[in-house]
């Protein structure tokens, strides 16, 4: 500290220990601002509740189960639907029954028999998978799945999937983005993801 005098280090210490106070105090002000702290959630971002949707008016009971809804003379781009169902405290939910129904690639639902219908129960792990095809669009509505969810003993949670960047999206008044799937190419069609939450 050679070259400084003495007087203006001892200023010059006074000012470093009057700007912590400050520094302390408002530290103080904005954690008594902040909200109180929340339990360590059980997984990285504590999910919220799939939302629910409008049944519509094409749901059939008594689906067969599969896991792929291709058959004979159904045409359109292959997709695989996959992810995990998942509780509201982040458990993965095994044994839930998993409901999908759709339109064709032209936009028509089959209403007298099973066509693109079909169930599906989740693994050990909570997974499910789906193969089928790209719906197609039909008038006042963007392309979608239907979707009914449900945990062993609890009630159903019925809700729609939709694709990212329809042009259809921005029209549709049941959109809703929370529901927009994960869709990206593959070798054969496309791949898409999305995890479903389920009240616990
Ligand atoms: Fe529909």
């Amino acid at each position: 500290m050679r070259g400084i005098p003495k007087t203006s280090r001892r200023g010059f210490l006074r000012l470093v220990a009057v700007m912590s106070t400050a520094l302390a105090g408002v530290r103080t002000a904005i954690a008594a601002q902040a909200q109180p702290l929340r339990p360590t959630p059980g997984c990285p971002d504590a999910p919220q509740p799939t939302p629910r949707q409008t049944e519509g008016p094409y749901f059939k009971p008594d689906s067969p189960r599969r896991e792929s809804l291709l058959e004979p003379g159904i045409t359109g781009v292959k997709i695989v639907v996959a992810g995990v169902v998942l509780s509201t405290s982040c458990q993965p939910v095994p044994r839930a029954l998993i409901d999908f129904w759709h339109a064709d690639s032209s936009g028509a639902y089959d209403n007298t028999g099973y066509r693109l219908r079909g169930h599906q129960f989740t693994s050990d792990q909570g997974r499910y998978r789906l193969e089928t095809i790209v719906p197609g669009e039909y008038p006042g509505r963007t392309r979608h799945f239907h979707v009914k969810v449900q945990a062993p003993n609890r009630p159903a949670l019925t809700t729609q999937l939709y694709f990212p960047g329809e042009a259809g999206n921005g029209r549709d008044p049941i959109f809703n983005r929370e529901l927009v799937m994960r869709v990206q190419d593959a070798t054969d069609g496309k791949a898409a993801t999305f995890d479903f939450v389920i009240r616990s």
